[in-house]
């Protein structure tokens, strides 16, 4: 596997490939890898040619600065992992590369934004916008693999691939769990063990929720969820949502719908997570 830091380089590297009909798959990652990053390599590394990974902590899509501080950097041990799982290039540039000049562009995703993700990280879209824009250029990917994990990421992303038009297929991939239920995340790491056996009950939540939604109306299944989490000292939830998976928006009564999502963020101790399931109503 090759390590290339410059934006040059991997722009060279990306045109050789093209020009050659290497089909390119692509993960755009924070590092601090996990088995949940890694199985989007291997899916990538048996769909396509070639597999590139970049690793960026993309300072514009945090909108909480101690956040952005505290992400866990382990660039070493990612390269290791990186090299078991078919990744054959590792773009890891420096803030200075990617973003050499202040951009007045501005990236607004209406509706998609005015909810979930969108209200509790103001900004946090435009951000993650303007480094998948950025990437997708450089990168120029035949196939992009992102994770159900970061439901509101895929829809975002999938407009920003419709709206400017990049010629790539889209691929969002199932959630990787722990055994206990835990969604993978970087931010795991930053859980103490009380915390994180704490943290396994927003998937537990979720759980409990998808069992009522055909016995109870969503609104009280909702206010069933605020007031399970209001019981355990270090958790704190900030919202918990029944939407459409695609559109995000509220569902406020089932109808004739096929699938809804129950999407979750709460802190445990400092740690924000998220976490979701998309439900289908037909299997319930
Ligand atoms: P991140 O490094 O957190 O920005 O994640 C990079 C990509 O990996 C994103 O598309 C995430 O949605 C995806 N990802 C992170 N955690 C998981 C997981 N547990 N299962 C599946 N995909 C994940």
């Amino acid at each position: 596997m090759q390590v290339i830091e410059q934006v040059a380089s991997i722009r060279t590297i990306v045109q050789a490939l093209r020009c050659s009909g290497k089909r390119i798959g692509f993960i755009p990652t924070m590092g601090a890898l996990h088995e949940g990053h890694l199985q989007l390599m291997r899916a990538s590394a048996r769909e396509n040619h070639v597999t590139i990974c970049s690793i960026f902590v993309n300072p514009t899509q945090f909108n909480n600065a101690s956040d952005y501080k505290l992400y866990p950097r382990t660039l070493e041990q990612d390269t290791s992992l990186l090299q078991t799982v078919g990744c054959d290039y590792l773009f890891a540039p420096s803030a200075e590369e990617v973003y050499p000049q202040q951009s007045l562009l501005r990236f607004s995703f209406g509706e998609l934004e005015t909810v979930m993700e969108g209200t509790h990280r103001p900004g946090h879209f435009h951000g993650v916008a303007t480094i998948v824009g950025k990437l997708f250029n450089l990168v120029q990917p035949h196939k992009a693999y992102f994770g159900q994990k970061d439901l509101q990421q895929v829809a975002v992303v999938r407009q920003l691939v419709q709206g400017l038009g990049f010629d790539l297929e889209l691929v969002c991939h199932p959630t990787v769990r722990e055994a206990d239920g835990l969604a993978m995340s970087s931010r795991n790491k930053r859980l103490n063990p009380a915390q994180r056996q704490l943290a396994t009950q927003l998937y537990k939540v979720l759980q409990l929720a998808k069992q009522d939604l055909k016995q109870k109306p969503l609104a009280g299944i909702k206010s069933e969820v605020a007031h399970y989490m209001q019981q355990v000292d270090e958790l704190s939830l900030e919202y918990f949502e029944i939407a459409d998976p695609y559109t995000l928006q509220p569902v406020e009564d089932l109808g004739q719908r096929d699938e809804v999502a129950l999407c979750i963020a709460a802190y445990v101790g400092e740690v924000r997570l998220i976490d979701n399931i998309v439900v289908n109503l037909n299997e319930i």
